[in-house]
């Protein structure tokens, strides 16, 4: 009876593991922001890390008036905290904040 059970129990652990990586992509934890002021895109210089490192495809480079450059822009709806594009901004301006305050 055991050697039934088994495989049965092992399957169904792997199927509620997959659903429960599968609902992970879905959890927001925070959204990003950036301190423009020091970003080194908006003093127009060169950079694209935060768009680079983007896995969600959260980050767009838009050209605002009165700006020669195109700045970095967040998108709150794809965004979800994960805070590569802080790890690899060589500036240090763009701040992670929890989704609850940030919303
Ligand atoms: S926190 Fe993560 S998901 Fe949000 S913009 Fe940065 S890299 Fe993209
Ligand atoms: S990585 Fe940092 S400095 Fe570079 S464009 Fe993004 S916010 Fe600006």
């Amino acid at each position: 009876m055991k050697k039934f059970f088994l495989p049965l129990f092992l399957m169904m652990g792997a199927s509620l593991f997959a659903q429960f990586l599968e609902g992970k992509k879905d959890l927001i934890m925070a959204v990003a922001s950036v301190d423009y002021e020091n970003c080194l895109l908006y003093n127009q210089k060169e950079c694209n890390q935060c768009k680079q490192y983007c896995a969600y495809d959260a980050v767009s480079y838009e050209l605002q008036p009165g700006l020669r450059n195109p700045i970095p822009v967040f998108d709150k709806e794809k965004c979800v905290g994960c805070a590569a594009c802080k790890i690899v901004c060589p500036e240090n301006v763009i701040h992670i904040n929890p989704y609850h305050l940030s919303s």
